[in-house]
């Protein structure tokens, strides 16, 4: 599923900084995944690790930060590839059921090359003295997977997986819709919640977009997602499935408290009263903030579930809490 989404840290207020999740970031797939990185992988599997890198979340799980076409490293993820080098190097390459479709492709390449197509004659070229199907990076080019607060926008973004002060906590990008038809002018506004967390909302005129932090899950949640992660990869069948099943359950219903959350972020944006408040982390300089924070507040720490574990998952070897308390700073 080509859900979007991002990890990262939650540094401290409003600043966030993380890396891009390109596909399946939604918290079925996604938690199991992340849990199981960052307590069981041998390199610690941290957006740290991943903004160094400058690669996305997978494909730093997948490559090591590593481009599979051009064996660059931190230039960040590869996008506009031709079609055969991606199927040179990423699906048939690495997939050995798929070694005879790897074969034909070669054929291909090599029956165009004769024909005089200089493109195929130079992927061939590339393979044979580097190992990598497009080094020169001809055929495709990089992006920079870093996001976070500055922008991360929760129209595209739909999930944010922040590891901060002893937690990860999962964030909801919701969008409500702004009555009302002001010209659209886009921008990134903190929102304070009273006693909770702040929240980065993106103004875009016509409708309002938010993040909200919608659970946040303990040490023991993250090793107990991590061991039945584990599981599945030493014995194909159940296991990851009950994770994704029991993560799903839990998002559901924080997705859709999530967007009552937006939906009351429109209403008070719509109401056009604010406030202005003084916020320590950008120096001093004035930020809006909304008038009816304390209803937000009530809904918002109402709805924020914070799991130490999560029920219906078996529970975790210590030594898997160890771990994870270990990267989530808390151990
Ligand atoms: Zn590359």
């Amino acid at each position: 599923m080509s859900t979007r989404g991002a990890f990262g840290y939650w540094r401290d207020g409003i600043r966030w900084e993380g890396v891009y999740i390109r596909s399946d970031a939604y918290p079925g797939y996604a938690l199991p995944e992340l849990a199981y990185a960052m307590v069981f992988r041998e390199e610690e599997a941290l957006p740290e690790r991943m903004v160094e890198a400058r690669a996305e979340a997978w494909q730093f799980l997948e490559e090591g930060g590593v481009c599979p076409f051009c064996g660059r490293e931190g230039v960040g993820m590869p996008v506009d590839i031709r079609g055969d080098i991606y199927a040179l190097r990423y699906r048939f390459a690495r997939e050995p059921i798929l070694a005879d479709a790897y074969r034909e492709e070669i054929a291909r390449l090599e029956r165009a090359a004769e024909e005089g197509d200089q493109g195929a004659a130079g992927i061939l070229e590339d393979l044979r003295h580097t190992g990598w199907p497009d080094p020169g990076e001809r055929y495709h080019g990089h992006w920079d997977p870093r996001v976070g607060h500055l922008n991360a926008d929760p129209l595209f973004l739909e999930w944010a997986y922040l590891v901060t002060r002893g937690y990860l906590s999962v964030l909801r990008g919701c969008v409500a819709s702004r009555p009302g038809g002001r010209p659209a002018t886009e921008r990134i506004i903190a929102l304070r919640l009273p006693g909770g967390e702040p929240l980065a909302v993106v103004d875009h005129g016509h409708c309002v977009a938010a993040f909200t932090e919608v659970a946040r899950l303990g040490p023991v949640a993250l090793a107990q997602l991590a061991w039945i992660a584990r599981m599945k990869r030493r014995a194909e069948g159940k296991g990851q499935e009950e994770a994704r099943e029991a993560v799903d359950r839990l998002a559901d219903t924080l997705t859709y408290c999530a967007a009552f959350v937006a939906g009351l972020v429109a209403a008070a944006w719509a109401s056009g009263k604010r406030r202005v408040v003084r916020e320590p982390e950008t120096g001093g300089k004035e930020l809006p903030d909304v008038v009816r924070l304390e209803t937000l507040n009530r809904y918002g720490l109402e709805l924020a579930a914070f799991r130490e574990d999560l029920p219906g998952l078996p529970a975790p070897p210590r030594d898997a809490v160890r771990l994870a308390e270990r990267r989530l700073g808390s151990g």
